[in-house]
């Protein structure tokens, strides 16, 4: 419609103007062609289309000079814009045809779903309509239901014929899963949301017992996620064979009378799993994060594999939430370049170390350590010899101090760790072991081989140390007291003397 009132507006502006013909036309089309090209309706698609050709068919043929010189001829600016008014379109069925669409939508894919009437379904149920917390569940089982859907192979029910099924057989039901998708979906501490998902599965499909096995794909074993360690070993299932072996390779819900009552399923029938009624796995993005197996229950209803395959879909969702926000809390406590934990993290944990050596009456010692001249590596060999460099220290470190120790990356070169029972002595000989290794650990990288060292400090929770800050400035002190007494050395503080009285153990 805009090029049908541009279009006499440019060629009157240029015979006013006296512009060179079709000027005008292109500045003042360029606009709605562009519009034109975006724009998703068909009945702008045809009228663009239209005025094009009318105006090159009239125009052009009509008025086509005979002398050839058609930039000249009043027709060309009809030409030139309805050539642009057609060429705008093209190119947005072309950019369709790129990317394999039919037209530009502005509403996204997953607002199809919201148009499924089960959140209305879900505040008649709900006993509190009015609460913003029943609205919140709502939406939450909205979601869990259409992920439900997303997750579930073909053969199962849509999240409305589920919901359907669900309210006519037991309204309760729809209560108990609204409270399943709150919970598991707000949980995310990995074993308390393992004991979230088997209570509920126990409580919603009324079985004896349930096991959360966690798979793993490395060696194709399955670990009891709820194992008590102190009680027994974690029981490992060899999944290779059986039930658990199918469900895992086929990832598919699968109930013990399929196997009974399906001749090419019989050869699943192994007698330690006689009592298992129901396997489902637990996947989640098309990972198979483990399996939920269920014993004691009645597997024959009609609505039972839905409602499983439903739980199951959920826990999987609410499982790689949980893990995958585990491991960005790992990543924010971790130094990058050495794996290390970094110094908040250090400090946080090291006023928890420093309560319970108080409240237990037990020593906790801190090391130290700065390599020497590091700044000369820097300027010698480049910043990423000297990351090199600070990888290979972290990893002596990690080697040589003892696993349950808390050590960390405290600053650019600097390194710290706290020794939860350990007293000064014993903590200066590991002060010292490290210093011995640095020393004599060639540190190789493309161009040679470097020597490195580092100087120490060693102090010790007591007096005149009470507190983390203190235990750190003063281990601090004494590791610059190593630096002034000629670098590579390692200098103690001992817990009865005051900061002043600090002995050095020489080299
Ligand atoms: P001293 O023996 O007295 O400790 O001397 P130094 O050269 O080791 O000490 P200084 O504090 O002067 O230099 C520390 C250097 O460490 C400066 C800084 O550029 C470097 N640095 C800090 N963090 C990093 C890092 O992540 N990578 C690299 N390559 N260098 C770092
Ligand atoms: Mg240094
Ligand atoms: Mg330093």
């Amino acid at each position: 419609m805009t090029a049908l009132v541009l279009l006499p507006c440019a060629v009157a502006l240029e015979r006013r103007c006296d512009w060179t013909p079709g000027a005008a036309c292109l500045l003042l089309l360029l606009i709605p062609v562009c519009v034109a090209s975006l724009a998703d309706s068909p009945w702008g698609l045809l009228l663009t289309t239209l005025v094009g050709t009318s105006s090159i068919l009239h125009e052009g043929f009509l008025d086509w000079p005979a002398n050839g010189e058609f930039l000249e001829a009043p027709a060309f600016p009809f030409v030139a814009s309805g050539l642009l008014v057609i060429i705008g379109p093209l190119l947005r069925q072309l950019v369709y045809l790129k990317h394999d669409i039919t037209a530009i939508s502005p509403v996204p894919d997953l607002a199809r779903h919201s148009e499924i009437p089960i959140f209305e379904v879900v505040e008649r149920q709900a006993p509190d309509t009015s609460s913003t917390e029943s609205q919140a569940s709502g939406a939450a089982i909205t979601e869990l239901l259409v992920q439900s859907e997303l997750e579930s192979p073909p053969e199962l029910a849509t999240p409305l014929q589920l919901q359907e099924s669900i309210e006519s057989e037991d309204p309760q039901l729809l209560l108990t899963l609204q409270e399943v998708g709150w919970r598991v979906a707000t949980d995310f501490d990995l074993a308390t949301l393992y004991q979230t998902v088997r209570h509920t599965t126990q409580r919603i499909l009324r079985c004896q017992r349930c096991s959360v096995l966690l798979w793993n794909s490395q060696d194709s074993t399955l670990v009891d996620a709820l194992h008590n360690s102190e009680v027994s070993e974690a029981p490992i299932a060899y999944p290779n064979r059986g039930m658990l072996g199918w469900v895992a390779k086929n990832r598919n819900l699968l109930v013990r009378s399929d196997v009974e009552n399906d001749p090419a399923l019989k050869y699943l029938q192994r007698r330690d799993e006689c009592h298992i009624e129901a396997v489902v796995p637990l996947t989640a993005g098309g990972e198979l994060l483990g399996l939920l197996t269920l014993e004691g229950v009645n597997a024959s209803t009609p609505q039972f594999r839905r409602m499983l395959q439903l739980l199951a879909n959920v826990s999987a969702l609410a499982i790689k939430n949980a893990r995958l926000f585990q491991r960005i809390a790992e990543m924010a406590r971790r130094d990058g370049l050495t794996g290390l934990l970094n110094h908040a993290s250090f400090q946080e944990r090291l006023r928890e170390l420093v309560d319970a050596a108080q409240c237990k009456q037990l020593p906790l010692t801190v090391i130290m350590s700065d390599v020497d001249r590091f700044k000369s590596i820097n300027d010698t060999y480049g910043h990423p010899v000297g990351d090199h460099v600070l990888r290979e220290v972290g990893r002596i470190w990690r080697t040589v101090v003892p696993e349950y120790a808390l050590s960390a990356r405290y600053g650019g070169e600097e390194f710290i760790c706290a020794i939860p029972g350990m007293g000064l002595e014993r903590a200066s000989d590991l002060a010292e072991a490290l210093r011995h290794t640095i020393e004599t650990l060639p540190l190789s990288f493309e161009r040679g081989v470097i020597s490195v060292t580092a100087s120490f400090g060693v102090a010790q929770l007591g007096l005149p140390a009470r507190n983390a800050t203190e235990l750190v400035r003063l281990v601090d002190e004494a590791l610059y007291q190593s630096k002034r007494g000629g670098r590579n050395c390692v200098t103690l503080v001992p817990a009865t003397r005051q900061a002043t009285n600090q002995e050095q153990v020489p080299v």
